[in-house]
């Protein structure tokens, strides 16, 4: 952890003077209202160690990171059937693309983009009896954290302003992927992806992913070995839309972005880390973001690879 905290310390502060030529969404407009120049960074090893540096207790919108806790539940309750309606390929298209969708008969590529996040809500919303309060049930107790929420401004700004989620929705309902009420599924989706967490708290949820023997405070397992290793796999494949290649290239962990600027990444067997900075690159992930996780895992030379 010695060697982490001085290689995180000296990056952070390398990162933090270079120009950022991001721009913080405004697609969402409730997103546009953070301070642009928020940066932090946090660690969690599987050793139960912490460290961070910056705004890393300041909570913010986690968006997308969201879809690794949708899928983890879907899976848990679906189990394989889950990818008869999503599949897991890598997409190379935007993360709010219809493109696809028409050939494959409305089959979304995989679940870290919003059609396969939408169908994966689809089926959670078949299982559960109050999908939004279950859903954050899960949650907090994976994470033993009981202050996340939901931030219900910002789902009812994606709401009045979610036009592509609205149609990718009622496209897949058109082949008949969506078997729930559009609006409904919608709802529960905007929800999701409106929950907010500190860096810290990303760092420290996703810890089921990084350790193999993880139990929650009640002692039991999230999900199997097995369907840990496939959810990593498809973070590496999938994780930054049409920038996952470069993510893989460049980081070499599995990981998951978030248009409220945060990025998640795992090092199976050893740790979890997040870092945030709001200003977004043209594919959607955080511009210093991805340039502070290049130079971490270079510098520990602790990629998968
Ligand atoms: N809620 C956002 C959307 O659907 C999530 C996108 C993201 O974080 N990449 O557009």
């Amino acid at each position: 952890m010695e060697n982490y905290k001085n290689i995180i310390k000296e990056i952070y502060s390398d990162v933090k003077k270079v120009n950022d030529i991001g721009k913080v969404a405004n697609y969402i407009p409730e997103l546009a209202f953070v301070k642009a120049d928020n940066f932090s960074v946090h660690i969690s090893t599987i050793n139960k160690e912490g460290f961070g540096v910056g705004d890393f207790d300041k909570k913010f919108s986690i968006q997308s990171i969201s879809k690794i806790l949708s899928l983890t539940l879907a899976y848990k309750l679906e189990g394989e059937k889950l990818w008869e309606r999503v599949d897991v390929e890598p997409s190379g298209n935007p993360f709010n693309s219809l493109l696809q969708l028409e050939s494959d008969l409305g089959k979304p590529r995989n679940p870290f983009i919003n059609s396969g996040a939408i169908v994966v809500c689809d089926i959670l919303f078949s299982h559960l009896k109050n999908p939004k309060e279950d859903f954050l049930k899960f949650c907090k107790d994976i994470s033993d954290n009981s202050t996340l929420n939901y931030n219900k401004k910002v789902a009812q700004s994606e709401k009045d302003s979610g036009f592509r989620n609205i149609a990718l929705t009622n496209f897949i309902k058109s082949f008949g992927n969506i078997k729930n009420n559009v609006d409904d599924v919608l709802d529960f989706y905007f929800h999701i992806c409106s929950i907010e967490m500190n860096s810290k708290e990303i760092s420290e949820i996703f810890l089921f992913l990084a350790d193999d023997n993880f139990t929650t405070r009640k002692g039991e397992r999230v999900i199997t070995k097995s369907q840990a290793k496939r959810i990593n796999a498809i973070m590496l494949t999938c994780g930054f839309y049409d920038e996952s290649g470069e993510f893989a290239f460049k980081v070499g962990l599995p990981g998951k972005s978030g248009v409220g600027g945060g990025i998640v990444a795992i090092h199976p067997d050893k740790y979890c880390i997040t870092v945030w900075s709001p200003k977004l690159n043209e594919k959607g992930n955080s511009y210093k973001g991805m340039l502070f996780l290049e130079k971490f895992t270079s510098k520990t030379t602790s990629s998968i690879f």
